[in-house]
């Protein structure tokens, strides 16, 4: 006889370890048709059955709403393997019996191999093997694939339950739900049973019926009459329980999965915990978990914008002004250049550069700090501390991973939504992403901090809350209006604290300000070279003041609209548009229409004309402004690659660009009749 086996299991717990145990060398590896996920195929080595071993992906669950998951589950109900292997991570039971309860609805045969059993007992713990059969009601057997043992085992296990099965035998069914929950699925089987004409195990069919499962009700025809079935249980299940569907389903599988936890597993007392599960209970508790969060940010940032960056802010001023900018300047003058040209060198290029290399230093700084903290596995807690917010608001947590790649920048961010399968959470994602300050507004921010609130630490993390609270409340607007439907559920996987590596943080640290650089060496140097042509000649292509140039035209044409939030100033108006090239042309611009010139002779730096131009209350107002409106060319490039969409692309920008506008006229008329400006 030949026979095929399928492994399923959580990732990482220990899959790959026992595919090879297994297969030996006779492995294959492919890909599943039509996606980038690995497959893998192998025959089992030293049995008297041809037995063919294939390694399913990493799974947490297998609802549809990842490709994994969905490769996973077609794979069992449609290729319909002899059997599962199941390896359960014997160290986190509970969690990974969740994926078991239901691996055993779908009417497969299923043998679970518990699996690190050397780290359990390590540890101490112990785990009662004959129980856990008992209330699972399928065979366990106890294995450690790391060290090869169990495994021929669990094989010859799982050979006598599929000739069990394939003499008539199979696996009893565990109560695992709720009566009046069993009494819907057998009503929806029974008619089931009779209408549709399906290969699938119908109690399964009934159950993802019942939990109004998209993919399988397109697979399937599902006649009227029984439609009609499953929507007045659900109703009424749903009244009953007061909470929707699929929420009940899990709610008796994790009831059902803690009883026999319960009842099998004995931690070695005071044990049990990690350093890591110790840091855990601090860092990510429900009440001290945001506090904590703050404070880091907070100190982060007080290190690396206030203190340190007050220092370097000073030494680079100099440094492109007196050194270079002069110097430079020596030399075109001896050279007798054009007037024109020495404007343009000076006033555009070196003003527009400079400006934005400025704030490079205490970047670095910050990009330094914030290496540290993903390398030593902090990041990954704060998106577990932000999933828990966002699953309170009824939105996706696995949004928060584009906005976690976001704070670098927002367009491999809007790329990392591609992860998200259900496409209305991913669409959210793509609109919500750009609310988290990229690197690229931190110069910006940065410029208004030093300029205006260098003595308030609090004002750079408090512009991550804005934009995450903005995340948050827009997602809560869209999921009742344009976006309606349910969030998908998110398990994710913490790493293990680690003492970061110094040569691993530095190479984060410099990759991102390599990439900063030439960012100033390419798209910032032209845009600064532009904007200087711009406000120096008037649309006749003579040369003018600042004040009679084309970009003034422009700025004040479009100045007004700005004015409810206190910048209708036309260099601050052209200062939002030529953001839109890139969010550091932001402080090019600024830096060229204010840095040199006429506004302050005596003090021609950046700062001080910026502490001109602006009050505090029009600054933060402007902050908000850059922070929400539409972001720059790129990220919205990758928008419309990923909507494949111009209606949603568009609105989305005038969504973002609307609310920046809403948000900075509050901003700036609240504060100003509180008599803060
Ligand atoms: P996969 O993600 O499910 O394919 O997991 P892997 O096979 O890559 O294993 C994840 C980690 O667990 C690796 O570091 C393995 O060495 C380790 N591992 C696998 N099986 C065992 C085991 O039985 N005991 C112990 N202590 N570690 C194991
Ligand atoms: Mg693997």
């Amino acid at each position: 006889m030949s026979y095929t086996f399928a492994l399923v299991g959580n990732p990482n717990c220990g899959k790959t370890t026992m595919f090879n145990e297994i297969t030996g060398s006779t492995q294959h590896v492919g890909n599943w048709p039509g996606v980038t996920v690995e497959k893998k195929e192998g025959k089992a080595k030293k049995l008297k059955e041809n037995v063919r071993i294939v390694d399913l992906p990493g799974i947490y669950s297998l609802s549809p709403y990842t490709m994994e998951e969905i490769i996973a589950r077609d794979y069992i109900i449609d290729e319909k393997p002899d059997l599962v292997i199941n390896i359960i991570e014997a160290t986190n039971i509970e969690r990974n019996l969740y994926l078991t309860t239901q691996l055993m609805e779908l009417g497969v045969p299923v043998v679970a191999a518990l699996n690190m059993m050397d780290a359990v007992e390590a540890r101490g713990d112990k785990i009662d093997i004959g129980k856990l059969e008992k209330h699972l009601g399928i065979p366990v057997v106890p294995t450690s694939a790391s060290k090869g043992q169990g495994v021929k085992e669990l094989m010859e296990k799982a050979l006598s339950v599929v000739q069990t099965a394939a003499s008539g035998g199979g696996q009893s069914s565990q109560k695992i739900y709720e009566d009046d929950i069993e009494k819907c699925v057998s009503d929806i089987g029974a008619i089931a049973a009779k209408e549709l004409d399906s290969k699938y195990n119908v109690r399964w069919v009934a159950l993802k019926l019942l939990e109004d499962d998209e993919r399988l009700k397109e697979k399937l025809n599902i006649p009227a009459s029984l439609l009609t079935i499953v929507a007045n249980c659900r109703e009424k299940l749903e009244k009953q329980y007061n909470n929707d569907m699929e929420t009940i389903i899990a709610d008796n599988r994790y009831n059902f999965i803690s009883g026999i936890v319960g009842k099998t597993v004995k931690k070695k007392s005071g044990s049990g915990l990690t350093l890591s599960d110790k840091i855990d209970k601090v860092v990510t508790n429900r009440i001290l978990a945001i506090p904590i969060f703050f404070v880091i940010m907070w100190f982060v940032y007080h290190i690396s914008i206030s203190t340190l960056g007050d220092y370097t802010i000073g030494k680079v001023e100099w440094l492109m002004g007196d050194v270079i900018g002069g110097t430079v300047e020596g030399w075109l003058e001896a050279a007798g250049a054009a007037e024109w040209l020495r404007g343009l060198i000076i006033d555009g290029v070196i003003g527009g550069v400079g400006g934005v290399l400025t704030f490079v230093p205490q970047l670095m700084i910050l990009f330094f700090f914030i290496s540290l903290l993903e390398d030593s596995g902090y990041m990954a807690r704060v998106a577990f501390i932000m999933d828990r917010i966002f699953r309170r608001f009824g939105l996706s947590g696995k949004s928060f991973i584009p906005m976690l790649i976001g704070t670098g920048c927002s367009v491999p961010g809007i790329m990392a939504t591609r992860t998200i399968e259900n496409e209305k959470d991913r669409k959210m994602t793509i609109m919500l992403t750009p609310f988290i300050p990229c690197g690229a507004k931190w110069p910006v921010f940065a410029m208004f901090i030093a300029a205006f609130f260098s003595d308030k630490a609090w004002i750079a993390p408090s512009l991550y809350i804005i934009g995450i609270g903005v995340a948050i409340l827009s997602g809560i607007i869209l999921k009742n209006t344009i976006l309606k439907g349910e969030a998908a559920p998110f398990v994710m996987e913490l790493p293990e604290y680690r003492i970061p590596r110094l040569k691993s943080v530095l190479i984060h640290m410099w990759n991102r300000a390599k990439a900063f650089m030439i960012k100033a060496g390419t798209i910032i140097f032209v845009a600064s070279g532009v904007i200087w042509m711009l406000q120096s000649f008037d649309f006749s292509f003579a040369m003018v003041e600042a004040e009679n140039s084309m970009l003034a035209s422009i700025g004040k044409t479009i100045a007004p609209i700005f004015a409810p939030l206190g910048f209708g100033e036309w260099k601050a108006a052209v200062a939002t548009v030529t953001g839109l090239l890139a969010k550091e042309v932001v402080v090019a611009t600024l830096g060229i229409l204010h840095g040199i010139g006429e506004v302050a002779e005596d003090d021609p730096t950046l700062l001080a004309g910026i502490a001109q131009s602006f009050t505090a209350l029009s600054a933060f107002s402007f902050m908000i402004f850059t922070l929400v409106a539409a972001p720059c060319f790129a990220a919205i490039g990758a928008m419309k690659r990923e909507f494949n969409s111009w209606k949603w692309t568009f609105i989305t920008l005038g969504y973002q660009t609307g609310l920046a506008w809403i948000l900075g006229t509050l901003v700036f008329q609240i504060g100003r009749a509180v008599g803060l400006g």
